[in-house]
């Protein structure tokens, strides 16, 4: 999980810290401004990407994937790897 949050709990934590860091340097770096799951680590991170739509989890902070949908990613993941092999 390259520079992942495990759950978006963890995530959103996380925005915050860098938020308060960015802002007290007053740094010109992009500032992130939401979470979201990742499918390539099955992971969450931080983006300063904004979206027109909002997503589920932009709605609730206890969104989360469903068993099914972690389950089929987790199957992609490790055909990706086994064809990597
Ligand atoms: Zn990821």
């Amino acid at each position: 999980m390259k520079q992942g949050y495990a759950d978006q709990a963890a995530a959103r934590a996380a925005l915050v810290r860098i938020q308060e860091k960015l802002a007290a340097k007053r740094s010109s770096r992009a500032m992130p401004v939401r979470v979201y799951p990742c499918d390539r680590c099955l992971g969450w991170h931080t983006t300063a990407k904004r979206q027109k739509r909002m997503a589920a989890w932009d709605k609730d902070p206890g969104w989360d994937r469903t068993s099914e949908e972690i389950a089929r990613i987790d199957a992609l993941l490790r055909n990706e790897v086994r064809s990597q092999l």
